[in-house]
Formats: structure tokens, C-alpha cells, sequence
């Protein structure tokens, strides 16, 4: 695996500012990469729209097969991309071996299928005299930027549907996890015609502020912050760029006095600490109601005292690091001054969880309030906050006073109670009795400032693709 970055065909040395790849687990260097210049990016978009004009005449049937074996790469090289992955992020191995790697997989072939079966009203004289026929067509270059959190699984879900619907890639990672994507590249290169995805690596601010700005990239697709998917939009704004932006979240769960318990702690162990809480459904901000608020905070408290991470034998770890010192010191800024108000009980955790790497202690804020930090804001790790409710008004409001709108759940035994939180809950998602499970065929993405556009699905699909009107005069 060399850092490289892949222009059409070619494998070049970035030429620029040289950063470096840190282990999440030691803080030691992994490699260093330069990143792209402002003529590598160019070269690379100019690579993606020569290679629009074959690749988008493709059929569907084409595309497919060599999604196919994109598939079939991966799963061939799971072992190495599971390596690099839990190097690069600190997720422990297994998560990446036994969660993400099948759902890349799956999410690869889920596209292969999909785009042979596009459909849109039929055909026909909606005017007499003339008939009328919808296309999808692919919508040109594509310029996919994609956060740290996820690497190979975020790199699936903007390439797979966007090839998929005949359109080329400029795809850069992020500049803090770009292993994975390094030897995708390899693979990419290999399997697809020349030009249909691009890699190039660098920072957001030069590299991705390149490919924000280009007027030759048709449509930007980002998944990140808020205050970066903003910068998308201004940019957008110039060319008038399609955009497709996935901005985080802050998912409520609302817990009524009939849940099952035993399931909801077992669920937040699992969903509010997966991937060290980063993630933009973890199962951060918990709403729980009077009856069952003192049991639930113990319970939760000593569940997530016993979640297992920085063992020397990583098959045991359950949570991995945050993927920077800047990232755990971010947290620990959070918990430090939610600990200030009186009204707050971290009841678990709050402390660093090492002496190296940048590990953060599982942690359990009770007694949070709507107004405070912890609720409003993203922390993006392993930190959850419980507030107690009274009234179902109450919960529903407060879950929906937010700024994101991305997942939210509902924990009942009564289906009518669920069914009509469900309904009045401003998210993309809402999970009963669950959280955090998602699946290849369903969408994924927010509503309010999480962004819009999905991701998986045929929805995702439709986001790629162009409706057209044809219209034939028959007389
Ligand atoms: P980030 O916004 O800092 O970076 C994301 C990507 O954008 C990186 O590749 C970065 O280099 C690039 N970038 C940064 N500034 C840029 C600029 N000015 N111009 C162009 N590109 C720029 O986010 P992050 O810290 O990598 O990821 C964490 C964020 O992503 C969280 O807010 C998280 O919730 C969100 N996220 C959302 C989803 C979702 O599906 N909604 C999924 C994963 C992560």
C-alpha cells in the first residue's frame, strides 16, 4: 500500500503539505501523506469527466457487474482492510471484522441490484398527440468528501450508488483516516474503467475546499459538521452544484415508564458507546420518564462501568479510542463543564480512560437538563446524558427542540404510545423498541441541520440520478 493518490489511471505522490497519520490507540505516527496539489485535484476532476462520457452510457446491467466485483475485492481482502481500519481508527478488530465489513460488502451489491431496477411513472399520452417518458440519468462529476468515523463503510455508501448511476467520482477521505481508502484505491483501479473514481487525499480546508469550489464537479456529497456542510452549500451556491449532506445528529430516546428495561440498558450499552459514541445516531440524549428514572440511571451506571476497552488483548475490547487528542480533549471540555452544574451526576466514567492514546472513559451524565451543553450539543463520544420527563407532550417536544434531526428512538411496551411518538418526531429515523440497526435496503439521513439527501436504499439511488422528461409528438 503506497500513499497515493489515483488520477484516472495513474498513482501519483501528493505534492504538497505532508501530514501525519496517527494511531488512535499509542498516539504514534503510522505514515505521513502529502497531500494533493490544486493541479492534482484539477487533473483528477478532468480524469472523472473524461471518463463520464463512456461510463455513463453503460447499461445498468455493465455498471453492475463491476460493482460486483468491487464486491468480491473486498471480501477477498477483508482480512487487510479489518487491519487497517482498527490501525487507523482504534476501533477494536472485531466491530470492523464482524460489523462493518459485511454491511460494505452487502451495501456494494445492494447497488449492483438496485440500478436495474430504477422505476417512474409509465409511459404514455398525458397530453393527446404526444407521449411522454421518464428517465434517470447520471448527473455528471461527483465531488465526495467523507468524515473519520466510518472510512470504508462511508466510502461504500457515496461510491457504490453514484457509479452505480452512471456518474464518476472525485473522492477524498479524511485527512485523519485515508488507509482504508489507499488500498481501495489499489482495488478501484484494477476492477474500473480508467477516470471513474478519483482519490485524492489532503485537508478539508486546501484539498476539499479545491474540490468544494471546482466548476467542473456537477454535484458535492459530504458527510461531516454541520459548519462543513454549510461551507458545501456556500460554495454549491456558485455553479449552482447538487448537494447531498449528511451533518450529524444528536438522537434522543425516549423512555416511557412501560419499557422493557433490562432491553433499553442493554441497547444504550450497546448504541450509546458503539464506535467510542461516534457516530451520528448514537444514543446520546435519553428522556426518561419519572417512574422509571432512579432505576434506570443505576442500572445504566453499572452497565456501562463493565463496557471493556484498552485491554492488551483487543478480542476482548468492546470500545476503542476517539480518533484524536482533539477529539478526546473536546469530551472531556464537555464533561468537565457539565460537571460544574450543580444539578448534574456523572454517575460513570469522566476521566480519561489512558495514559496513552486517546482514550475517553464510558460516561453516564444524569440529571442533565433541555437547556444544558450536553444536551444540545453533538458530543460525538462516549458520553450519554439522562434527563427525567413527565408528560409524553413533554418528551416529544423535547426530543424534537433540537438543531439536528437525524435518529431518535422509542422505548414501549403500548404500540399506540409508539406509534404516535414515531409520528410526531421530527428525524429521519425512528427506531421502536431498537436503536442504531440499520439495513442496505432502507434510507439513512437527517431532516433540520443533520442535512437531507440518503444515503443506502433506492432513495440514494434517485439523490445520483437526474429525473428527465423525454416527450414525443406522435401525429
Ligand atoms: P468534518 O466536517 O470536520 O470533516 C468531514 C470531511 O470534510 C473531511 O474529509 C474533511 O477533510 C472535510 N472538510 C472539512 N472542512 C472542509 C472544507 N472547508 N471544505 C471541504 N471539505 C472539508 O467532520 P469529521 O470531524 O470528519 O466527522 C465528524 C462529523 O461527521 C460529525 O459531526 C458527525 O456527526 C458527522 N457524521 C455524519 C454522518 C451522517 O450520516 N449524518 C455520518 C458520519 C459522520
Amino acid at each position: 500500500m503506497d500513499a497515493q493518490l489515483l488520477i484516472g489511471s495513474s498513482f501519483e505522490l501528493g505534492t504538497e503539505f505532508e501530514g501525519e497519520v496517527i494511531n488512535p490507540k499509542t498516539g504514534l505516527k503510522i505514515i505521513e501523506l502529502a497531500e494533493a496539489s490544486e493541479r492534482q485535484v484539477n487533473a483528477a476532476v478532468t480524469a472523472a469527466q473524461k471518463a463520464f462520457g463512456s461510463w455513463s452510457r453503460t447499461t445498468p446491467s455493465e455498471r453492475a457487474s463491476y460493482l460486483l466485483r468491487v464486491a468480491d475485492a473486498i471480501e477477498r481482502h477483508a482480512d487487510d482492510f479489518a487491519t487497517l481500519e482498527a490501525l487507523n481508527c482504534g476501533k477494536p478488530i472485531t466491530a470492523v471484522r464482524n460489523d462493518e465489513l459485511p454491511a460494505i460488502i452487502d451495501c456494494w451489491r445492494f447497488f449492483a441490484g438496485a440500478v436495474r431496477t430504477m422505476h417512474a411513472p409509465v409511459a404514455g399520452e398525458y397530453l393527446q398527440g404526444y407521449t411522454s417518458m421518464i428517465r434517470r440519468d447520471a448527473v455528471g462529476v461527483i465531488g465526495s468528501i467523507a468524515p473519520w468515523n466510518y472510512p470504508l463503510m462511508m466510502m461504500a455508501w457515496k461510491l457504490a450508488p453514484a457509479i452505480a448511476g452512471g456518474n464518476t467520482v472525485v473522492f477524498k477521505p479524511s485527512e485523519q483516516t485515508p488507509l482504508t481508502a489507499l488500498k481501495m484505491a489499489g482495488l478501484l483501479a484494477e476492477i474500473l474503467p480508467a477516470g471513474v473514481v478519483n482519490v485524492v487525499h489532503g485537508r478539508g480546508e486546501t484539498v476539499g475546499n479545491a474540490i468544494i469550489n471546482h466548476a467542473g464537479i456537477a454535484m458535492l456529497s459530504i458527510t461531516g459538521d454541520i459548519t462543513t456542510g454549510k461551507k458545501v452549500m456556500q460554495a454549491a451556491a456558485t455553479t449552482v452544484k447538487r448537494t447531498h449532506l449528511e451533518l450529524g445528529g444528536k438522537a434522543p430516546l425516549i423512555i416511557y415508564d412501560d419499557a422493557d428495561l433490562e432491553a433499553v440498558v442493554e441497547g444504550i450499552r450497546t448504541f450509546g458507546y458503539y464506535n467510542a459514541g461516534q457516530d451520528c445516531t448514537a444514543a446520546c440524549r435519553i428522556y426518561a420518564q419519572a417512574g422509571v428514572y432512579e432505576k434506570f440511571v443505576a442500572d445504566l451506571t453499572s452497565a456501562v462501568s463493565t463496557i471493556r476497552y484498552n485491554d492488551p488483548d483487543d478480542a476482548t475490547n468492546e470500545m476503542g479510542p476517539l480518533i484524536s487528542a482533539r477529539q478526546r480533549d473536546r469530551v472531556a471540555g464537555f464533561v468537565s463543564r457539565a460537571e460544574e452544574q450543580k444539578h448534574i451526576e456523572i454517575t460513570t466514567g469522566g476521566s480519561l480512560g489512558s495514559e496513552k492514546g486517546f482514550f475517553y472513559q464510558p460516561t453516564v451524565i444524569a440529571g442533565a437538563i433541555q437547556d444544558d451543553e450536553v444536551v444540545q450539543r453533538e458530543i460525538f463520544g462516549p458520553v450519554v446524558s439522562v434527563t427525567r420527563f413527565t408528560s409524553d407532550d413533554e418528551a416529544v417536544n423535547w426530543a424534537n427542540d433540537s438543531d439536528y434531526g437525524l435518529a431518535s428512538s422509542v422505548w414501549t411496551r403500548d404500540i399506540s404510545k409508539a406509534m404516535t411518538a414515531a409520528s410526531r418526531l421530527q428525524y429521519g429515523c425512528t427506531w421502536i423498541n431498537t436503536h442504531f440497526m440499520l439495513t442496505t435496503e432502507m434510507p439513512h439521513g437527517g431532516v433540520k441541520q443533520s442535512g437531507y439527501g440518503k444515503d443506502m436504499s433506492v432513495y440514494a439511488l434517485e439523490d445520483y440520478t437526474s429525473v428527465r422528461h423525454v416527450m414525443i409528438r406522435c401525429v
